[in-house]
């Protein structure tokens, strides 16, 4: 399991660079390696590669999609093979990532990456292709801005996540007026922050700021109920079987899955063949609980053909069983699932009113 990295606020010099030549300091990571930041599109904000130094955009609040995919890519080819060759034939994709950077991570996302190391490099069965991206990449998480209201769908705070918490980021970032603010938090982080020649050194005013605005981060206001893991995941297990309830709050589900991919710690995949002629891939792609076949068995026996029991699932493995089985919450209140659900089902506001059942 990758360790997770706690901030010393000694370990390093706080570095700068103006917003207005942030292209400098895209410019050199691009030329260090792959570069993936928030770039505006048509329908909001992604993280996507940079190509081009102009194209990472900071004014964002977050992102439609979570950066997981930079660790678990939508789609994803295991091995090649030719139908008309031995089965020793097949190859295996072989991924040897060079150096990453996962630039402007809001920290509710770092928190996210730390819960699904849990699955894919924590518990016995290692997955290498999420190891070697998650080893290969340098994350610059990114404070939200304290001066403007969080989006009314989020709720970290919920959760213990603060708006400028730097844990689980190499370098954590925070704005000061027209000042990018960086600091580095773990060994590799002050490595990357020592190459980068675009950044100077900053002023002990701005050392103050940056350790104010940590500080200030942690009461800053986004929904809140209070939710203690273990009284939630007893209470959703007590009414697992209450079926109006589950009903009720599922009414309007269309099993449309949007929830499950703009998410970033729900991790479900299928593996799927996919042939043109004799040449096959074999593929791993993003599955979603809340699909009707989700569960559908070889002998066409599907224990979950109704939506509220999918709907069940989903909030279940959240704040229930993933309590149970790792002892944290599978979820970080980035609010995308609520944002996005196209008919407004809210995960928050359900796991409330499980807690007044
Ligand atoms: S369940 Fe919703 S709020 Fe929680 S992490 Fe997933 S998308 Fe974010
Ligand atoms: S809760 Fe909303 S986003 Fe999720 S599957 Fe149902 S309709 Fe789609």
């Amino acid at each position: 399991m990758i360790p997770i990295k706690f901030w010393s606020k000694e370990l390093s010099v706080l570095k700068k660079t103006a917003i207005q030549k942030i292209s400098d300091l895209t410019a050199q990571l691009m030329a260090k390696g792959t570069l993936i930041a928030p770039v505006k599109e048509e329908a909001g904000f992604n993280f996507r590669q940079i190509s081009d130094a102009k194209q990472m955009d900071l004014n964002f609040y977050n992102t439609l999609m979570s950066p997981k995919s930079a660790f678990f890519p939508q789609t994803e080819d295991f091995v090649r093979y030719d139908k008309n060759k031995s089965v020793l034939d097949a190859q295996c994709v072989d991924l040897k990532p060079g150096p990453v950077f996962l630039f402007g991570v809001r920290p509710c996302d770092v928190k996210s990456f730390e819960i699904m190391d849990i699955h894919f490099s924590g518990t016995g069965a290692v997955d290498p292709y999420w190891k070697k991206r998650r080893e290969a990449a340098t994350i610059f998480g990114y404070a939200f801005d304290l001066n403007s209201p969080a989006d009314p769908a989020d709720f970290y705070q919920t959760l213990g996540i603060g708006a400028a918490d730097p844990e689980g980021s190499d370098i954590f970032m925070t704005k000061k007026g027209d000042e990018l603010l960086l600091k580095a938090i773990t060994t590799k982080g002050e490595n990357v922050l020592a190459g980068l020649s675009s950044l100077t050194d900053a002023s002990a005013d701005e050392q103050k700021c940056f350790d104010d605005t940590v500080t200030a981060g942690r009461s800053f206001k986004t929904r809140s109920t209070c939710v203690d893991a273990k009284v939630i995941a007893k209470k959703l297990e007590d009414i697992f079987l209450k079926t109006e309830f589950w009903e009720k709050v599922s009414d309007a589900c269309l099993s449309c899955g949007v929830c499950t991919f703009v998410c970033p710690t729900c991790y479900c995949f299928d593996i799927c063949d996919e042939t043109l002629f004799s040449h096959g891939v074999r593929r791993r792609v993003w599955d979603a609980c809340t699909f009707t076949d989700f569960t559908l068995e070889a002998s066409g026996h599907n224990p979950r053909t109704k939506v509220y029991q999918r709907l069940r699932q989903k909030i279940c493995h959240k704040y229930s069983f993933h309590i149970r089985k790792y002892g944290v919450i599978s979820c970080v209140g980035c609010g995308r699932c609520t944002r996005n659900c196209p008919v407004n089902i809210d995960i928050f506001s359900i796991v409330d009113q499980a807690l007044k059942e």
